[in-house]
């Protein structure tokens, strides 16, 4: 505390960043950060952007990215919106688009950095618990239920269980709620989950946000998006627009277009790390862990009889990091990103060590 803050920082609860060791050679699960590299092209790209051009201050308007991510979501360019990876861009959702005279509404167990920006920017929120198997309710998100919403944002997958809905089903929230904006975080969507982008051409109250942290390998290079209704881009526009903050610099913007281009390789590994996910379930199922369904790069797992944050340090101990969150409901549950094939056998072999001890 100091008497020089302003009197909102003092009441901040800020997020608190999943770790990135400074010690090299850790089998690093705790992130969800995508076990393979990014494509070649994508370094090629940035290599051919490291020219004099670098003296110069980037588009302000990102054009050449927001037209190879409209044409990868099959929208117009005027329908997207980057940010500086999209907790940039959800910084400008909450601010731009969440803040009503009632309370915004999302899951009690859900992506923590929610409840974060309705501090920073005195939103109101309700949350709704997950059902007993962490589930989304989705009639707890329509007025019938649990009254209107001033607005709604959720994972979907939802983070950290990895449990997602179907389109189908966040149709029936989006349509439900005509009056209330609703955001659909898909920041682990292309693991396995049906993204709701192709549903913004016919809700104007629908905005769905995405990344290239994940299945596109990006997250050192921070580069997020949003899609919605020319309208809702247009707010987000304006409050972009409100600090002097460029989007996306140049050599972001080369290696995300080349990304985005590079469709063979982006299926190649997405689909490795589907199917390491199965094989690292299966193991975790025969060492006695519940494993939630899940659609996203992790996994959520319990033991029926193992301390969860006292897996996680014997997992340190043995140079293996994973996430484990001191929250009710999901404290004895460990968040294990999907690794390469060799890292997820390392993981089953140490826990097997551990449960044996
Ligand atoms: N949404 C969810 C649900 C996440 O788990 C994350 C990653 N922590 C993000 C958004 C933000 O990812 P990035 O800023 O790297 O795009």
């Amino acid at each position: 505390m100091s008497r020089f803050w302003s009197p909102v920082v003092g009441t901040l609860s800020p997020y608190v960043p999943g770790e990135q060791p400074k010690l090299q050679n850790l089998v690093k699960l705790n992130t969800n950060e995508h076990p393979y590299g990014p494509s070649p092209k994508v370094l090629d790209a940035i290599r051919a952007a490291c020219d004099d051009a670098l003296k110069l201050y980037p588009d302000p308007s990102s054009d050449r990215l927001r037209q190879a991510i409209a044409e990868t979501a099959g929208v117009q360019p005027g329908q997207v919106f980057v940010g500086n990876g999209s907790d940039e861009v959800l910084a400008h959702v909450f601010l731009a688009l969440l803040k009503h005279d009632r309370p915004l509404r999302f899951p009690d167990i859900t992506y923590s950095f929610y409840p974060v920006y309705c501090g920073l920017y005195g939103i109101e929120y309700e949350t709704v618990p997950l059902t007993s198997d962490f589930r989304i309710d989705v009639d707890d998100y329509l007025p019938g239920r649990n009254g209107q919403a001033g607005a709604i944002i959720f994972p979907n997958p939802n983070a950290p269980t990895g449990r997602a809905l179907d389109a189908a089903e966040i149709e029936r929230i989006v349509a439900g709620n005509p009056d209330a904006v609703v955001v659909v975080d898909e920041a682990y969507v292309d693991f396995g989950g049906e993204s709701v982008i192709p549903l913004v051409t016919r809700y104007d109250n629908l905005l769905v946000v995405q990344t290239l942290s994940k299945s596109r390998s990006l997250a050192g290079l921070r580069v997020g998006f949003a899609v919605g209704s020319a309208a809702l881009i247009e707010g987000l526009e304006r409050v972009k627009n409100s600090f002097n903050s460029y989007p996306i610099d140049r050599l972001a913007s080369a290696g995300a277009v080349a990304a985005l281009e590079d469709t063979e390789y982006f299926e190649k590994t997405r689909l490795a790390v589907i199917e390491t996910r199965s094989r690292m379930t299966a193991g975790l199922q025969a060492l006695g862990f519940e494993v939630l369904p899940s659609s996203a790069n992790f996994v959520f797992a319990r033991h029926p009889s193992k301390d969860a944050a006292g897996l996680a340090a014997a997992l340190r101990e043995r140079s293996i990091i994973v996430r484990h969150f001191r929250q009710a409901r999901i404290d004895q549950f460990l968040r294990i990103t999907v690794g390469t094939e060799a890292q997820s056998e390392l993981l089953l072999n140490a826990l097997a060590e551990v449960l044996q001890a």
